[in-house]
């Protein structure tokens, strides 16, 4: 997996910080603007706007993004470590 550094930027949704991209598959490119991510703080789906400036999907999107069985999974995949109690 190739983590990409970022400029740092909120996630549209809860305002974390998010400075870093990676990806699943193996791909090493950076992101591109109309790329999608997730954001590891609240599990939202986000899209990398112009400047790689991150901003909600619109409804359209996110129903399009979720029929893919790979972003459903790693947004359940988040969902399910947020949920888990930590020692
Ligand atoms: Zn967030």
């Amino acid at each position: 997996m190739t983590a990409h550094r970022l400029p740092d930027d909120a996630c549209p949704f809860c305002g974390h910080v998010c400075n870093a991209a990676s990806t699943l598959d193996g791909d090493t490119a950076p992101p591109e603007e109309g790329d999608a991510s997730v954001c590891l703080e609240c599990g939202s789906l986000v899209i990398y706007g112009p400047g790689l400036r991150l901003r909600r999907p619109t409804r359209r999107q996110t129903r399009e993004l979720c029929a893919y069985p790979e972003v459903a999974a790693v947004l359940k995949a988040v969902g399910d470590f947020k949920r888990t109690p930590r020692v």
